[in-house]
Order: C-alpha cells, then sequence, then structure tokens
C-alpha cells in the first residue's frame, strides 16, 4: 500500500516565505521593473570604433549623458566600469578604462555600454579592433630548483595565488586614482613586457609585466593615489605589494628588499612603498612592475601614456570613435 506524504513540504509556505512574498509584490509595484527594454540593443558598432594592441589601455568615452546614474561596460566577458570626467571645454560625459589583454586573440570585439539613468537604460555598442603586438621571446638561465618545482613549493604556489584571488575579489567602489602617473623606480626599462619566457629551455606562461632594472635598495613609490589590498612574501613574486585604484584597477611591484607599507594603508602617488630588491624569482635586483585592468594583464608604461592629464581628457591620441572621426553619411 502506498503511504501518503502528509507533510508536502513543497507547498508548504512558511510565515517568511509569505512575508517575502508580499515584500516583492509590493516593491514592485512602486519600482516597476524595466531595466533593459527602454531601447532595443544598438546595431554591433554603431556608436563608433576603437583600436589598441595587446597590452594596450583604451580611453572609451560616452558623451553628454549628464543624468546617467551607472555607466558600464562589457568586453570579452570583463566588466568595465565608467566614471563621470569633467572637461572645461566640453559637457561632462563618462569615460571606461579598456584593457586589452596581453592574450586576447587579435580581431574585432563588440564593447557593450549599458547608460542607466534610474529604471532607463540605454545600449551602446562600439566595435574594438585588437592588433598583435610582436613580444619578445626571453631565454632565461635560472636555478633549478626556481624553475622544477616539487610537490611541496608546487602546492605553496597554489595556496599563494588562491591567497591574492581572494585579497583582490574585493575591490574599492570608487575610483581613488587622479590623471597623473608616476613611474615607481628611476631604472632601465627593459621593455619586455608579454615577453614569451624559456626557462632552462622550457617554455613558461608569458611576462606579465614591466621588469626595470635599478639598484638594490632603490625608492619605490606608488604609480598613483590608492589602498594596499595585500603585501605578501610569495615563492615567485619575492616581497611585494599589491596596490588598489578603485574599480577594478591594480598595480604590483614584486622582487623588492624591503616593504614599507601594510595592507589597509591609504597610499598617494609618489608616495614610496618599498625598495628594490631581488627576492622571489628574480635573478638580480630589479622592480616588476604589473597592472591589472578588470583582469586584463595590461603594460604598465601604457598608464604613463594615457591622454590624460590634470583630468582633461585630450581627443583623438589614443582612439577616436568613427563616429567622432567621421560624421555617418
Ligand atoms: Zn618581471
Amino acid at each position: 500500500m502506498m503511504t501518503t506524504n502528509l507533510t508536502q513540504p513543497h507547498v508548504r509556505v512558511s510565515w517568511l516565505d509569505r512575508t517575502l512574498i508580499a515584500a516583492v509584490v509590493l516593491l514592485s509595484s512602486i519600482f516597476p521593473v524595466e531595466l533593459f527594454s527602454n531601447t532595443p540593443p544598438a546595431p554591433r558598432g554603431s556608436d563608433g570604433q576603437y583600436s589598441g594592441k595587446q597590452g594596450q589601455v583604451l580611453v572609451v568615452k560616452v558623451k553628454g549623458e549628464e543624468q546617467a546614474t551607472e555607466v558600464k561596460g562589457a568586453f570579452l566577458k570583463r566588466t568595465i566600469p565608467f566614471f563621470r570626467e569633467f572637461r572645461p571645454d566640453e559637457p561632462p560625459g563618462y569615460i571606461g578604462l579598456l584593457g586589452i589583454d596581453m592574450q586576447d586573440e587579435p580581431g574585432t570585439y563588440e564593447l557593450a555600454v549599458e547608460v542607466k539613468q534610474g529604471e532607463q537604460a540605454k545600449r551602446l555598442s562600439f566595435n574594438v579592433l585588437v592588433a598583435k603586438e610582436k613580444f619578445a621571446v626571453e631565454h632565461l638561465t635560472l636555478p633549478k630548483d626556481k624553475v622544477d618545482l616539487d610537490e611541496k613549493a608546487v602546492a605553496r604556489w597554489k595556496a599563494e595565488q588562491q591567497e591574492v584571488q581572494q585579497a583582490l575579489a574585493e575591490n574599492s567602489r570608487l575610483k581613488l586614482w587622479h590623471s597623473n602617473f608616476v613611474e615607481p623606480v628611476n631604472g632601465k626599462r627593459t621593455g619586455i613586457f608579454g615577453s614569451v619566457r624559456v626557462m632552462n629551455g622550457q617554455a613558461r606562461n608569458p611576462h606579465n609585466g614591466e621588469d626595470i632594472g635599478a639598484p638594490l635598495g632603490a625608492e619605490v613609490s606608488a604609480t598613483n593615489d590608492g589602498i594596499v589590498r595585500i603585501t605578501v612574501d610569495h615563492i615567485f613574486s619575492g616581497k611585494g605589494i599589491f596596490i588598489d585604484h578603485g574599480l577594478g584597477f591594480y598595480t604590483m611591484y614584486f622582487h623588492l628588499s624591503e616593504v614599507l607599507v601594510k595592507d589597509g594603508d591609504l597610499v598617494t602617488a609618489g608616495q614610496i612603498i618599498g625598495k628594490v630588491g631581488a627576492t622571489g624569482r628574480a635573478t638580480g635586483p630589479h622592480l616588476h612592475w604589473g597592472v591589472k585592468l578588470n583582469g586584463a594583464r595590461v603594460n604598465p608604461y601604457s598608464l604613463l601614456d594615457l591622454p590624460l592629464k590634470n583630468g582633461i581628457v585630450r581627443t583623438g591620441t589614443i582612439a577616436t570613435p568613427a563616429s567622432e572621426a567621421a560624421p555617418a553619411p
């Protein structure tokens, strides 16, 4: 004989559930939900075109959206937050920094931008041409144990990566940086950002930053204002600092001999944060300077070349939307 389930848990609605349902019904009658339905998505690329090479940073401008409450872009599954920027001769607009990762495949991709204004939303569509950068091939000879990791070292490396990932999962919702970036150390640019690395004859991950050769103990400055998100002493990076500049933008400083800041410290552009060393996997004293921009590994020197000075965006230097360059027929 069949037994009857008297409790029927799937139809029982608890007091809490009922309260929640009532709250949702009430709220949706006060705030009609119409997030994405206001305008149909723009045809792909109809709002302009940008182009850049692997590892570059593009400045994307959205003009005349004074009333916007939030502007954000999506590019290759990465989110690009936009921020308000005022220019003396132009109406206020929004700016987004779009990082092209050093390993993004060359091609044309869409940057979809959503402009929210209260409950209204508008979508813009830009085409972004990613061009191939010619990266060098670098042959390095290192002590065997720094290249061929034993089991214990692999476990340590994995745990350290997780520690960094967790620390960087939390980023400042505020833009903390301003337009004048500082080169962190006076030294020789090696120009090996993105280089394909061959260590002791074995192919390894490409180099995700720029190395600046400088003497042991040379002072290292923060490139811009931010919060020290985490300081580390890791197997590859040695003594290192990760600075959060807000809106998903981080800079990293590795192989230091000394770290002069601690987690949570607020730093300003040009502030001395550490000293050059050769800790971790390094062949000699140098600063490894890295940048992560909304998940993209970009050339740190592209920050110094941004067409932003004193809060003013100089137009037409890195990229100009096609719609600006030539009026549509
Ligand atoms: Zn390096």
